[in-house]
């Protein structure tokens, strides 16, 4: 099963259709359809790392100042408890406790809506541990590629630069340091370094500035940790939204 890094950007994305939706489309349609799908999310962090086992998920509106056509929107899927378990059972030198009470946030729902809009494939998420450093995300993300195998799609969703402070609505102008992080991002990407990813801290003003908080950046890091040898890294939907946001996203397969 293949994996992805979707940049998900503006919740809006959820309701509407754009060249970033019909992108995240494109990408998944010769994927066999999964038996599961778990999703790590830039909008869950937790003490520990948690995993959604309740059966029927629900939406959640985690964000302020939208339309209310947003809060409408809703995505009715199935969870899978069992598989949660399993998961939380399987990885051994990692504590996964089960949770009942999240749901689906905005870095999942907003982009399921559009690749899986007939909700028949259960999904989950996983959270991000915020007491984990990034390498210790990196090796907790190796013990899932047991579900690859198993017809799971795992789901990274962030957004590699995500400068929230400095996003401007009126203007697309994407900032110097904005395009050139991606740039850097994305080629070590494409070339596999994923230890000078892993230490993204070292990476220079550009990058800290793309990366002011680790949330939407550790997902992809969950992602690469997967990449078997062999495996094709394509990048798609790379742009940069609203001046400080990439939507670059990859897919690995
Ligand atoms: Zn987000």
């Amino acid at each position: 099963m293949p994996v992805f890094f979707i940049g998900h950007g503006n919740p809006m994305n959820g309701i509407i259709e754009n060249d970033y939706t019909r992108g995240w489309k494109k990408a998944i349609e010769k994927t066999p359809k999964p038996s599961a799908i778990i999703v790590v999310s830039a909008h869950w962090e937790t003490r520990g790392t948690q995993i959604t086992a309740m059966k029927t998920p629900r939406t959640i509106y985690d964000f302020y100042g939208f339309p209310p056509e947003l809060f409408a929107a809703r995505y009715d899927v199935p969870g899978n408890p069992k598989l949660a378990k399993e998961v939380a059972e399987t990885l051994k030198d990692e504590v996964i406790s089960l949770d009942e009470k999240w749901g689906l946030d905005h870095g999942s729902w907003t982009i399921l809506k559009h690749l899986y809009p007939d909700a028949d494939v259960p999904v989950l998420q996983l959270s991000l541990d915020y007491g984990k450093s990034a390498k210790e995300h990196y090796q907790l993300a190796k013990e899932l590629k047991f579900l690859r195998e198993r017809g799971v799609l795992i789901i990274g969703s962030g957004n590699m630069v995500h400068n929230l402070r400095m996003v401007n609505f009126q203007s697309s102008k994407v900032y110097d340091w904005a395009a050139s992080a991606n740039n850097k991002f994305k080629k070590l990407i494409l070339s596999g370094e994923h230890d000078k990813l892993i230490k993204y801290e070292s990476l220079g003003n550009d990058a800290a500035l793309a990366v002011p908080s680790a949330e939407h950046y550790l997902p992809l890091l969950y992602v690469l940790a997967l990449v078997d040898e062999n495996e094709t890294v394509e990048i798609f939907n790379d742009a940069i939204d609203l001046a400080s946001i990439s939507m670059t996203s990859v897919k690995i397969s």
